[in-house]
Protein backbone atom coordinates (compact mmCIF):
# COMPACT_ATOMS: atom_id res chain seq x y z
CA UNK A 1 0.00 0.00 0.00
CA UNK A 2 2.50 2.85 -1.45
CA UNK A 3 1.39 5.93 -2.54
CA UNK A 4 3.67 5.76 -5.46
CA UNK A 5 2.66 2.23 -6.23
CA UNK A 6 -0.29 2.95 -8.33
CA UNK A 7 0.89 6.39 -10.22
CA UNK A 8 5.03 5.14 -11.18
CA UNK A 9 6.31 3.56 -13.89
CA UNK A 10 5.21 0.17 -15.27
CA UNK A 11 2.41 -1.41 -14.75
CA UNK A 12 0.75 -4.32 -12.51
CA UNK A 13 1.21 -7.69 -13.56
CA UNK A 14 -0.97 -10.87 -12.38
CA UNK A 15 1.19 -13.97 -10.31
CA UNK A 16 0.44 -17.06 -8.82
CA UNK A 17 3.61 -17.03 -6.12
CA UNK A 18 2.40 -20.59 -4.89
CA UNK A 19 1.82 -23.74 -7.30
CA UNK A 20 3.07 -27.63 -7.54
CA UNK A 21 3.93 -29.91 -10.33
CA UNK A 22 4.57 -33.70 -11.17
CA UNK A 23 8.21 -32.34 -9.38
CA UNK A 24 7.09 -33.22 -6.40
CA UNK A 25 3.26 -33.93 -5.44
CA UNK A 26 1.00 -31.72 -8.24
CA UNK A 27 -0.53 -33.77 -10.82
CA UNK A 28 0.19 -31.80 -13.82
CA UNK A 29 3.66 -31.76 -15.78
CA UNK A 30 5.37 -28.30 -14.78
CA UNK A 31 4.91 -27.31 -18.76
CA UNK A 32 1.05 -27.85 -18.31
CA UNK A 33 1.06 -26.04 -15.09
CA UNK A 34 2.49 -23.28 -16.88
CA UNK A 35 0.25 -22.97 -20.10
CA UNK A 36 -2.69 -23.50 -17.97
CA UNK A 37 -2.03 -20.44 -15.98
CA UNK A 38 -0.79 -18.89 -18.90
CA UNK A 39 -3.99 -19.57 -20.82
CA UNK A 40 -6.12 -18.07 -17.68
CA UNK A 41 -4.41 -14.91 -18.31
CA UNK A 42 -1.58 -14.47 -15.66
CA UNK A 43 1.61 -12.79 -16.69
CA UNK A 44 4.03 -14.96 -14.54
CA UNK A 45 3.77 -17.97 -12.47
CA UNK A 46 6.56 -19.42 -9.53
CA UNK A 47 6.22 -23.45 -9.76
CA UNK A 48 7.06 -23.65 -5.69
CA UNK A 49 8.17 -27.43 -5.45
CA UNK A 50 8.47 -29.49 -1.99
CA UNK A 51 11.97 -29.15 -1.97
CA UNK A 52 12.71 -32.60 0.18
CA UNK A 53 14.66 -35.34 -0.66
CA UNK A 54 11.77 -37.32 -1.31
CA UNK A 55 11.35 -35.18 -4.53
CA UNK A 56 15.03 -34.98 -5.24
CA UNK A 57 15.20 -31.08 -3.64
CA UNK A 58 13.90 -29.63 -6.98
CA UNK A 59 13.80 -26.13 -8.22
CA UNK A 60 11.94 -26.79 -10.97
CA UNK A 61 13.17 -25.64 -14.06
CA UNK A 62 10.45 -23.65 -15.87
CA UNK A 63 12.23 -21.74 -18.29
CA UNK A 64 11.02 -23.35 -21.29
CA UNK A 65 7.74 -22.51 -20.69
CA UNK A 66 8.93 -18.97 -20.87
CA UNK A 67 7.09 -16.89 -23.69
CA UNK A 68 6.64 -12.99 -24.65
CA UNK A 69 3.56 -12.98 -22.54
CA UNK A 70 4.32 -15.12 -19.62
CA UNK A 71 7.39 -15.62 -17.38
CA UNK A 72 8.58 -17.86 -14.94
CA UNK A 73 10.44 -17.16 -11.24
CA UNK A 74 12.51 -20.19 -9.65
CA UNK A 75 10.85 -21.31 -6.18
CA UNK A 76 10.40 -23.84 -3.91
CA UNK A 77 8.70 -24.79 -0.91
CA UNK A 78 11.31 -25.07 1.93
CA UNK A 79 11.06 -27.64 4.89
CA UNK A 80 12.82 -28.40 7.48
CA UNK A 81 12.65 -28.24 11.32
CA UNK A 82 9.58 -28.58 13.72
CA UNK A 83 6.77 -25.87 14.25
CA UNK A 84 5.93 -25.96 17.95
CA UNK A 85 2.82 -28.73 17.37
CA UNK A 86 5.07 -31.38 16.00
CA UNK A 87 4.79 -30.84 12.26
CA UNK A 88 7.42 -29.66 9.74
CA UNK A 89 7.60 -26.09 8.52
CA UNK A 90 6.30 -24.80 5.23
CA UNK A 91 8.12 -22.03 3.61
CA UNK A 92 7.63 -20.07 0.53
CA UNK A 93 10.66 -18.76 -1.41
CA UNK A 94 9.87 -17.43 -4.38
CA UNK A 95 13.40 -16.34 -6.48
CA UNK A 96 15.51 -19.18 -5.47
CA UNK A 97 18.90 -20.12 -7.50
CA UNK A 98 19.01 -23.41 -9.30
CA UNK A 99 22.40 -24.13 -7.02
CA UNK A 100 20.36 -23.35 -3.60
CA UNK A 101 21.90 -25.74 -0.88
CA UNK A 102 19.76 -28.45 0.16
CA UNK A 103 18.91 -28.76 3.88
CA UNK A 104 18.38 -32.17 5.44
CA UNK A 105 15.27 -32.57 5.14
CA UNK A 106 14.57 -36.19 3.51
CA UNK A 107 10.45 -36.29 3.56
CA UNK A 108 7.32 -34.69 4.68
CA UNK A 109 8.07 -35.09 8.58
CA UNK A 110 10.68 -33.31 11.02
CA UNK A 111 13.47 -35.21 11.09
CA UNK A 112 16.55 -34.72 14.28
CA UNK A 113 19.38 -32.48 13.60
CA UNK A 114 17.55 -30.42 10.53
CA UNK A 115 18.34 -27.25 10.38
CA UNK A 116 15.55 -24.92 11.75
CA UNK A 117 13.20 -23.14 9.30
CA UNK A 118 14.38 -19.60 11.07
CA UNK A 119 17.36 -20.80 10.06
CA UNK A 120 16.31 -22.09 6.68
CA UNK A 121 14.20 -19.18 5.69
CA UNK A 122 17.12 -16.78 6.48
CA UNK A 123 19.89 -18.73 4.29
CA UNK A 124 16.69 -18.22 1.58
CA UNK A 125 16.47 -14.89 1.94
CA UNK A 126 19.93 -14.22 1.92
CA UNK A 127 20.19 -15.88 -1.29
CA UNK A 128 17.52 -13.39 -2.79
CA UNK A 129 14.72 -15.13 -2.60
CA UNK A 130 11.37 -13.21 -1.43
CA UNK A 131 9.88 -15.41 1.62
CA UNK A 132 6.47 -15.71 2.86
CA UNK A 133 5.33 -17.69 5.66
CA UNK A 134 3.42 -20.75 4.24
CA UNK A 135 -0.49 -21.19 5.46
CA UNK A 136 -0.02 -20.36 8.54
CA UNK A 137 -3.97 -21.69 10.24
CA UNK A 138 -3.32 -24.56 8.25
CA UNK A 139 0.10 -25.76 9.07
CA UNK A 140 -1.44 -24.88 12.74
CA UNK A 141 1.43 -22.23 13.35
CA UNK A 142 1.21 -20.57 17.09
CA UNK A 143 1.99 -16.96 17.40
CA UNK A 144 6.16 -18.15 18.34
CA UNK A 145 6.62 -20.02 15.39
CA UNK A 146 5.31 -16.87 13.23
CA UNK A 147 7.80 -14.43 15.71
CA UNK A 148 10.67 -16.95 14.57
CA UNK A 149 10.93 -16.46 10.84
CA UNK A 150 12.82 -12.87 11.18
CA UNK A 151 13.47 -13.64 7.36
CA UNK A 152 10.11 -13.17 6.09
CA UNK A 153 9.09 -10.60 3.35
CA UNK A 154 5.36 -11.65 3.84
CA UNK A 155 2.85 -13.53 5.47
CA UNK A 156 0.41 -15.72 3.16
CA UNK A 157 -2.66 -14.73 4.19
CA UNK A 158 -4.84 -16.20 1.63
CA UNK A 159 -4.31 -19.89 0.34
CA UNK A 160 -7.00 -20.89 -2.24
CA UNK A 161 -5.70 -24.73 -1.76
CA UNK A 162 -6.09 -25.00 2.01
CA UNK A 163 -9.36 -23.15 1.71
CA UNK A 164 -11.23 -25.14 -0.80
CA UNK A 165 -9.85 -28.40 0.48
CA UNK A 166 -9.49 -28.13 4.49
CA UNK A 167 -11.47 -25.02 5.07
CA UNK A 168 -7.80 -23.34 6.25
CA UNK A 169 -6.74 -20.83 3.76
CA UNK A 170 -6.62 -17.74 5.59
CA UNK A 171 -3.88 -16.12 7.81
CA UNK A 172 -4.89 -12.76 8.17
CA UNK A 173 -5.04 -13.13 12.19
CA UNK A 174 -0.92 -13.87 12.05
CA UNK A 175 -0.46 -11.24 9.77
CA UNK A 176 -1.87 -8.56 12.20
CA UNK A 177 -0.21 -9.54 15.34
CA UNK A 178 2.92 -9.57 13.54
CA UNK A 179 2.06 -6.03 12.12
CA UNK A 180 1.06 -4.99 15.63
CA UNK A 181 4.32 -5.76 17.40
CA UNK A 182 6.15 -3.86 14.74
CA UNK A 183 7.39 -6.12 12.20
CA UNK A 184 7.31 -4.64 8.38
CA UNK A 185 5.47 -7.57 6.45
CA UNK A 186 3.49 -7.18 3.54
CA UNK A 187 0.77 -10.01 2.76
CA UNK A 188 0.28 -12.04 0.15
CA UNK A 189 -2.70 -14.58 -1.55
CA UNK A 190 -1.91 -17.79 -3.49
CA UNK A 191 -3.24 -20.96 -4.91
CA UNK A 192 -1.13 -23.62 -3.79
CA UNK A 193 -2.37 -25.61 -6.63
CA UNK A 194 -1.71 -29.10 -6.88
CA UNK A 195 -4.49 -29.41 -9.75
CA UNK A 196 -6.31 -32.83 -8.13
CA UNK A 197 -8.89 -30.52 -6.88
CA UNK A 198 -10.33 -27.21 -7.88
CA UNK A 199 -7.11 -25.77 -6.42
CA UNK A 200 -6.28 -23.20 -8.84
CA UNK A 201 -7.03 -19.30 -9.75
CA UNK A 202 -8.70 -18.63 -6.81
CA UNK A 203 -6.00 -16.38 -4.81
CA UNK A 204 -3.09 -14.29 -6.66
CA UNK A 205 -0.47 -11.52 -6.27
CA UNK A 206 -0.71 -8.04 -8.45
CA UNK A 207 2.70 -7.04 -8.76
CA UNK A 208 3.55 -3.10 -9.89
CA UNK A 209 6.68 -3.38 -11.88
CA UNK A 210 8.33 -1.83 -14.55
CA UNK A 211 8.32 -5.08 -16.82
CA UNK A 212 6.98 -9.12 -16.58
CA UNK A 213 10.74 -10.32 -16.19
CA UNK A 214 12.12 -12.12 -13.00
CA UNK A 215 13.92 -9.26 -11.74
CA UNK A 216 11.62 -6.69 -11.77
CA UNK A 217 9.15 -8.80 -10.28
CA UNK A 218 11.49 -9.42 -7.40
CA UNK A 219 12.16 -6.49 -6.80
CA UNK A 220 8.72 -5.07 -6.60
CA UNK A 221 7.17 -8.01 -3.85
CA UNK A 222 10.57 -7.33 -1.62
CA UNK A 223 9.49 -3.66 -2.06
CA UNK A 224 6.08 -4.56 -0.94
CA UNK A 225 4.54 -3.13 -4.47
CA UNK A 226 1.57 -5.29 -5.09
CA UNK A 227 -1.67 -6.16 -3.54
CA UNK A 228 -3.36 -9.26 -3.59
CA UNK A 229 -6.73 -10.25 -4.56
CA UNK A 230 -9.52 -13.66 -5.12
CA UNK A 231 -11.38 -11.14 -7.86
CA UNK A 232 -11.31 -7.35 -7.23
CA UNK A 233 -9.01 -4.40 -8.04
CA UNK A 234 -7.69 -1.68 -6.70
CA UNK A 235 -6.79 1.35 -8.98
CA UNK A 236 -5.54 3.69 -6.51
CA UNK A 237 -5.19 4.58 -3.14
CA UNK A 238 -3.86 7.54 -1.15
CA UNK A 239 -3.43 9.12 1.99
CA UNK A 240 -4.79 12.56 2.11
CA UNK A 241 -4.81 14.69 5.26
CA UNK A 242 -7.35 12.68 7.73
CA UNK A 243 -8.59 10.48 5.20
CA UNK A 244 -8.03 7.16 2.81
CA UNK A 245 -8.90 7.69 -0.78
CA UNK A 246 -9.29 4.30 -2.86
CA UNK A 247 -9.91 3.96 -6.25
CA UNK A 248 -11.21 -0.04 -7.35
CA UNK A 249 -13.57 -2.39 -9.37
CA UNK A 250 -16.95 -2.27 -7.96
CA UNK A 251 -16.90 -3.85 -4.87
CA UNK A 252 -20.01 -4.11 -2.04
CA UNK A 253 -17.58 -3.30 1.31
CA UNK A 254 -14.52 -1.11 1.53
CA UNK A 255 -12.65 -1.36 5.00
CA UNK A 256 -9.82 -0.11 6.91
CA UNK A 257 -7.85 -1.74 9.20
CA UNK A 258 -4.94 -0.89 11.51
CA UNK A 259 -3.54 -2.28 15.15
CA UNK A 260 -6.82 -3.82 17.20
CA UNK A 261 -10.06 -3.18 16.65
CA UNK A 262 -10.48 0.29 15.37
CA UNK A 263 -11.65 0.29 11.44
CA UNK A 264 -13.32 2.60 9.15
CA UNK A 265 -16.38 1.13 6.42
CA UNK A 266 -18.00 1.88 3.51
CA UNK A 267 -20.83 -0.37 2.37
CA UNK A 268 -22.36 0.09 -0.73
CA UNK A 269 -23.25 -1.34 -4.32
CA UNK A 270 -21.16 -1.10 -6.89
CA UNK A 271 -18.75 1.18 -5.05
CA UNK A 272 -15.95 2.07 -7.32
CA UNK A 273 -14.58 4.61 -4.97
CA UNK A 274 -14.67 5.69 -1.22
CA UNK A 275 -13.05 8.18 1.47
CA UNK A 276 -12.29 6.51 4.65
CA UNK A 277 -11.98 8.92 7.30
CA UNK A 278 -8.89 7.42 9.80
CA UNK A 279 -11.19 8.54 12.83
CA UNK A 280 -9.89 6.31 15.41
CA UNK A 281 -6.55 5.13 13.48
CA UNK A 282 -5.60 8.57 13.45
CA UNK A 283 -2.59 7.86 15.44
CA UNK A 284 -2.44 4.20 13.98
CA UNK A 285 1.97 3.35 12.92
CA UNK A 286 0.34 1.14 10.12
CA UNK A 287 -2.70 0.97 7.71
CA UNK A 288 -4.31 -1.52 5.11
CA UNK A 289 -6.93 -2.07 3.11
CA UNK A 290 -9.51 -4.76 2.54
CA UNK A 291 -12.53 -5.06 -0.83
CA UNK A 292 -14.91 -6.88 -0.51
CA UNK A 293 -17.21 -7.72 -3.82
CA UNK A 294 -20.81 -8.76 -4.00
CA UNK A 295 -19.67 -12.53 -4.31
CA UNK A 296 -17.62 -12.12 -0.71
CA UNK A 297 -14.31 -12.12 -3.19
CA UNK A 298 -11.98 -9.90 -1.39
CA UNK A 299 -8.79 -7.76 -2.43
CA UNK A 300 -6.35 -6.46 0.42
CA UNK A 301 -3.43 -4.15 0.09
CA UNK A 302 -0.19 -4.44 1.70
CA UNK A 303 -0.19 -2.30 5.24
CA UNK A 304 1.27 1.41 4.89
CA UNK A 305 3.42 2.40 7.59
CA UNK A 306 2.98 5.28 8.40
CA UNK A 307 6.44 6.66 9.03
CA UNK A 308 7.61 5.51 5.55
CA UNK A 309 8.51 2.22 4.10
ZN1 LIG B 1 2.67 -26.12 2.32
ZN1 LIG C 1 2.38 -25.83 -1.18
Amino acid sequence: MTNSMFGGPGRFYRGNLHTHSTASDGVLSPGEVCRRYAAEGYDFISLTDHFVGLYDYPITDTLPYRTNSFTTIPGAELHSGAIANGELWHILAVGLPFDFTPSNSPGLRPVDDQETGPGLARRARDAGAFVAIAHPHWSGLSDEDARSIDAAHAVEVYNYGCDVDCDRGYGLQTLDLLLTEGRRLSLCATDDAHFATADHFGGWVMVRAEANEPEALLTALKAGDFYSSQGPDFSNIVLEGDEVVVDCSPVSTVILQGPAHPTSAVHGKGIEGARLPLGRLKDAPWLRLTLIDGEGKRAWSNPLWRDGP
